[in-house]
């Protein structure tokens, strides 16, 4: 521990007493590695602030004694951005124990939840008033508003939603120097100039701390209909996309699933089974919502979908008859990743291009990656109508056991020139962190590094704030 260091948890727990500190290393171990387990840091003591005044006094004392402050909410994201370093020169900031939600309302529309609200809090508080809030993703249970709005995080509904940038309306967050940003105002319009919010959007800890959120709601659902459809190319499922969207404003979830990528969910994850009778090259998940209860969703869906097949645009589909079996096509999908990881080893890229070049993109980058790696199996799915899919390098079952790290690092650097030729982004919706930081410098225009420096500069010149994440 340095001196520094020493001084500040001393310092702190004078002022804020014992619960906002944390030092027996016990304790502290569960949040120093990511949850992947590939990252491992250390710090010697982890501060859990419980108000915004709180947050204050703790990035004071961390100007003051020069210490670095690594803000974690559940510690679920992607990028290992929440992870410490190893050397145990930072000390972690849990936002865990600001978990009020202190307003909501229907007739507004709004939620003010603090930055430790886990997300699923949050969708049942919004749905105790009849209202939503319609981000959602796997790790609901655990990950934080706050740690939700520094990663600009997405999920299924982006594609009628967008992600967490769209739905924030305001943030209130500790700047570097110790002083309150309040946003939380919830004002629709307000052109001031830059707009700190969106600046502490996406910023992975680097800009400040948030401390609370304004969050949007819509109404709840009152019904939802989910189907399954069978197609012969991403073409063909882009296709059918433009096709729904062009007769109905209820299409919410739009998720491409690759015919091997459905078998190998059907071979490794129990009580599991094929939506459709026949093979098809390719499919689709696709999920409508209304929150009008008068609304027939399931005929909409229905004959559309029937419309759509004499139109040739698919080859089959079949409507969920219910919800267990609406939840059984989710599982299809959601399981993926866990079946790609029991059948080999698997590389994964969360990446984007443009929606309309993305169908192109995933025949011509796979077999580009397959032809450059013999042996390897390359295949993209997800989120198609957000032009973002997983980009999944699977080693093939002859692969040597040490295949992720004596090739991974040539295949993802692979993908990613793929990625950045077509003008797309390394990282759709999991951030940079530590894991993509070295990636980022590499691929990212140098105009837009200076500037992510020179803003960082600007505003925490004593790099207390999360330093050695996002910005190269
Ligand atoms: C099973 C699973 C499924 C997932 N699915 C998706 C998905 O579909 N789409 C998607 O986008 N992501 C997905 N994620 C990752 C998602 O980004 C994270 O779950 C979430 O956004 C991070 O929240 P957290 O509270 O865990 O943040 P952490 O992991 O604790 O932190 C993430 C980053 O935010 C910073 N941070 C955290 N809190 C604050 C704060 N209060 N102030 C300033 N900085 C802060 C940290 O320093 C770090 O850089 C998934 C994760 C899991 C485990």
């Amino acid at each position: 521990m340095t001196d520094g260091e020493a001084q500040l948890i001393a310092e702190a727990e004078r002022r804020l007493g014992a619960k906002a500190i944390v030092t027996d290393l016990k304790e502290i171990e569960p949040w120093v590695t990511d949850w992947r387990g590939r990252v491992h840091g250390a710090a010697p003591a982890m501060l859990a602030p419980a108000s915004t005044q709180e947050v204050v006094e703790i990035v004071r004392l961390a100007a003051e004694h020069r210490v670095p402050l690594v803000p974690q909410g559940g510690n679920t994201g992607m990028a290992a951005g929440a992870t410490p370093p190893s050397d145990g020169s930072a000390l972690l900031l849990s936002m865990r124990r600001m978990n009020r939600i202190r307003s909501i309302s229907a007739d507004s529309r709004l939620a003010v939840a603090e930055a430790g609200v886990v997300l699923a809090t949050l969708h049942d508080a919004a749905h105790e008033i009849g209202m939503r809030f319609p981000l959602t993703l796997g790790a609901r249970g655990s990950c934080t508003i706050g740690g939700l709005t520094s990663t600009n995080a997405g999920g299924t509904q982006v594609l009628k939603f967008g992600t967490m940038r769209s739905l924030v309306a305001g943030v209130e967050a500790v700047l570097p120097d110790g002083s309150i940003h309040n946003g939380l105002s919830g004002l629709k319009k307000d052109n001031r100039g830059y707009s700190l919010d969106q600046l502490l959007i996406g910023a992975e800890g680097t800009l400040g701390v948030i401390t609370a959120v304004a969050l949007r709601l819509v109404p709840a659902i009152a019904a939802r209909a989910v189907a399954w459809a069978g197609v012969e190319s991403p073409n063909k499922a882009l296709d059918l996309l433009r096709f729904l969207e062009a007769r109905t404003n209820n299409i919410e979830g739009f998720e491409l699933v690759p015919e091997d990528s459905l078998q190998l969910v059907l071979k490794h994850i129990p009580n599991t089974r094929a939506p459709l009778s026949g093979q098809h090259r390719w499919n689709v998940l696709v999920e409508a919502t209304t929150a009008d209860p008068n609304h027939d969703l399931p005929a909409e869906l229905e004959r559309l979908l029937g419309e759509a097949l004499e139109q040739e645009i698919i080859g089959d589909a079949v409507l969920a008859a219910n919800e267990a079996q609406a939840e059984a096509f989710w599982k299809l999908r959601d399981t993926i990743a866990d079946a790609e990881r029991a059948e080999c080893q698997t590389l994964a890229h969360d990446i984007s291009v443009s929606v309309g070049d993305m169908p192109r993109f995933i025949v011509e980058a796979s077999a580009e990656v397959e032809r450059k790696f013999p042996g390897v199996i390359a295949s993209g799915f997800g989120h198609l109508g957000d032009g973002n899919i997983h980009f999944h390098v699977r080693a093939g079952s002859h692969a040597a056991p040490d295949w992720y790290e004596s090739e991974g690092e040539q295949i993802t650097r692979f993908v990613d020139d793929l990625v950045t030729a077509a003008g797309g982004s390394i990282s759709a919706e999991h951030g940079i962190g530590q894991l993509k930081r070295s990636e980022f410098a590499r691929l990212a225009p140098p105009g837009r590094i200076d500037a992510l420096r020179a803003i960082k500069q600007a505003l925490d010149p004593l790099s207390i704030m999360n330093p050695g994440k996002l910005v190269p």
